[in-house]
């Protein structure tokens, strides 16, 4: 049983410029690879849980979100770092598409990616970590017993204002990726 750290995409790994749909928006900020090469020295099993409820919206493609992470599979794969698992939710509340229009248990909070993960690799979840910039990725973390850490990058200062500067049940608030990623292998 390996101990796990869930990434969140837009605005944690990469910048959060809405419903992306064309790869020339993809910005990863820069201590993204440097980031996930540490945690793949540590041990970690590395996964990215993201909701792309824009699928079902219409505003983007499953073939575009797939490309999205096989090339980013490339990139991070060409710097020494690597994904486990690429994890990601096609519903919405609100779907265009019918067949997506459904209440799954795969949209963050809900635990249906982590479930996929355990399925594809042994987990020890007490000793993971989920990281993203809203309260649903802390959530996340603390509704499988884990522990969810909010960064500070893309929605994430917003969120923490939304909630007077604390972030309910998050074990660890970080400037960005790197320095959650920091605290996890301080803390581990
Ligand atoms: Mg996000
Ligand atoms: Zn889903």
């Amino acid at each position: 049983m390996t101990p796990a750290v869930f990434i969140d995409r837009d605005g944690t790994m990469i910048q959060d410029v809405g419903y992306l749909s064309r790869a020339a928006d993809i910005t990863w900020y820069p201590w993204t690879i440097d980031a996930i090469r540490l945690l793949n020295r540590a041990g970690f099993v590395v996964c990215v849980t993201t909701n792309q409820g824009g699928i079902g919206l219409g505003h983007t493609t499953e073939a575009f979100v797939r490309e999205t992470h096989a090339g980013m599979a490339r990139v991070l794969g060409d710097a020494g770092a690597r994904v486990d698992g690429w994890y990601y939710c096609p519903h919405h509340p609100d779907a265009i598409v019918p067949a997506l229009k459904i209440d799954c248990a795969c949209r963050k909070p809900g635990r249906g990616m982590i479930d996929q993960a355990l399925a594809d690799h042994a987990i020890d979840l007490a000793k993971s970590f989920t990281i993203g910039d809203k309260a649903i990725d802390v959530a996340l973390g603390t509704g499988v017993g884990a522990r969810g850490i909010l960064v500070r990058t893309g929605y994430g200062e917003a969120q923490l204002e939304k909630f007077g500067g604390a972030m309910p049940g998050a074990a660890y608030v970080a400037d960005d990726l790197m320095s959650a990623v920091s605290w996890i292998l301080r803390s581990s």
